[in-house]
């Protein structure tokens, strides 16, 4: 059988771990800094889940959904999003109950779309992502903005374009649904088979089609910002006063809408492209919403919500582009036993070592030295420690630097204190910034001159 993978699907490979690491190591560390605990809702969901809330006209309920009956003739689908699953969940748990409001939940995890797989887009990929609910606050709105921005600086993005707009509350878009209608009526027989059922179900998924034509007529369409309520105007002004003053540097685009039925009121989203100008899709996209408690039984007066899901296999392919470059899982000790006898000693030393922390690794059987050389230097490691017949004898070990390629034999009682010094002179040269790679040679230096100490890799870069 041929080792083929699923169609649009990928495999996160062990070079391909620390990117992923590193975006969920720092979404997670934001969460809390705002407040926000993790949740996680199944990958399989009835279906019903999605179409009552993702919404009918949404693209993904239509097509996308990964649906099937499971053996006991039950419908479920995996999940393609995870805003349904976790309101589900809320509303299951009763949490809205027993927690502080909003109550605060972040996620990270595989979601799945049948879509036609190209640049940034698969059939099984990664999204982090926040929901705040049961508060309705334009200051929750822009804290969700300014959350996903804060989020993205501190992976290392820059030259973001935040886009925002406002889909205004019910009797706002009612007003706007009927001025759509009658604005591409007469231009629907050009117009793609989606848009037909999108002017029947929710003309303003028309403004999101990415057929050219139809997104063409979609950019002389009439505007929202025309049919808000004199509140809801209110309200979209305050939270981009708010953006404006934490120093979010937004465009409004009255084009936006979102792809989920659900939203209402603010919608956002941030788009990214490589260096050499390509569009990737959007980053992330989120707003607001009301009515998804109590689409599942929820309570009708806290109904409201906040919240974006962000694609990070989209986020890493950028932050490769912009030269993050991120090592595997590179060893600290690499042991060479020379020898059935110091191969038995090496194997039970290896785990000593490991439970003093170090990262060790030894080849799967004896072999000679050249070959363990090369396999130490595949792995990063920083030392070899070579054990041969005469340091069994001796109760020695031999410890090579393996950057500056000294080498010295330690009696096995000084092993500990030996490593603890030459792995202690390597952390000095470590920034201590925080930041959540390592860093390669010469990225971070150390500001003798001033007493301090500086993060020179471009991630930090105001
Ligand atoms: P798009 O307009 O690109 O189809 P969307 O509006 O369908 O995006 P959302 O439902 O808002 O996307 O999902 C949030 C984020 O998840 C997107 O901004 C994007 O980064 C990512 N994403 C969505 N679909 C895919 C996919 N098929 N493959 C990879 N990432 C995706
Ligand atoms: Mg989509």
């Amino acid at each position: 059988m041929n080792p083929i993978n699923v169609k649009g699907t990928h495999d996160i490979l062990p070079s391909d771990g620390p990117y992923f690491a590193y975006v969920r190591e720092i979404f997670s560390q934001v969460a809390q800094v705002y407040g926000y605990g993790y949740i996680e809702p199944p990958v399989l969901e009835y279906t019903d889940v999605f179409v009552r809330s993702t919404g009918e006209s949404s693209d993904i309920v239509r097509k996308e959904m990964y649906t099937f009956d499971d053996k006991g003739g039950r419908s479920v689908t995996m999940r393609p999003e995870f805003t349904a699953g976790v309101i589900r969940a809320m509303v299951g748990s009763k949490l809205y109950a027993t927690a502080d409001l909003p109550i605060k939940a972040f996620y990270f995890g595989p979601a799945f779309r049948y879509e036609r797989p190209q640049l940034g887009r698969y059939r099984q990929f990664y999204q982090a992502g926040i929901e705040a609910v049961g508060a309705d606050s334009p200051y929750l709105d822009a804290e969700a903005v300014v959350f996903a921005v804060t989020a993205l600086g501190l992976m290392g993005f820059h030259d973001l374009k935040v886009k925002v707009n406002t889909l205004g509350g019910q009797q706002s878009r009612a007003a706007y649904r009927e001025a759509l209608k009658a604005y591409f009526a007469d231009k629907l027989p050009e117009m793609c088979e989606d848009c037909h059922t999108r002017f029947e179900l929710n003309p303003l998924r028309i403004l999101d089609c990415k057929v050219p034509h139809d997104h063409e007529l979609g950019l002389n369409a009439p505007k929202m910002k025309d049919y808000l309520t004199e509140e809801d105007e209110k309200r979209f002004y305050d939270i981009l006063s708010y953006l404006a003053t934490l120093g979010v540097d937004y465009e409004v685009d009255d084009g936006l809408v979102r792809g989920l039925d659900y939203y209402g009121g603010l919608v956002f989203e941030v788009h990214g492209s490589t260096k050499d100008g390509q569009d990737i899709g959007a980053l992330l996209g989120g707003g607001h919403y009301d009515g998804l408690l109590s689409a599942f039984g929820g309570p009708e007066d806290i109904d409201h919500g906040v919240g974006f899901a962000m694609g990070v296999e989209r986020l890493i392919a950028i932050l490769k582009d912009q030269g993050l470059s991120l090592p595997e899982n590179d060893l600290d000790i690499y042991l060479m036993p020379m020898g059935e006898k110091a191969y038995e000693n090496c194997f039970f030393l290896a785990q000593d070592l490991r439970m003093g922390g170090f990262k060790v690794d030894l080849p799967f059987k004896s072999g000679k030295l050249g070959a363990y050389f090369k396999k130490a230097e595949k792995r990063g490691a920083k030392v070899a420690l070579i054990a041969g017949d005469s340091e069994i004898e001796h109760d020695t070990i031999q410890v090579k630097n393996l950057q500056t390629q000294e080498q010295r034999e330690v009696p096995m009682a000084e092993l500990p204190a030996t490593l603890d010094e030459l792995f202690s002179v390597q952390d000095d040269h470590e920034c201590g910034c925080g930041c959540h790679h390592d860093h390669e040679e010469g990225h971070c230096c150390h500001d003798e001159a001033e007493g301090e100490h500086h993060c020179c890799c471009h991630h930090h870069e105001e």
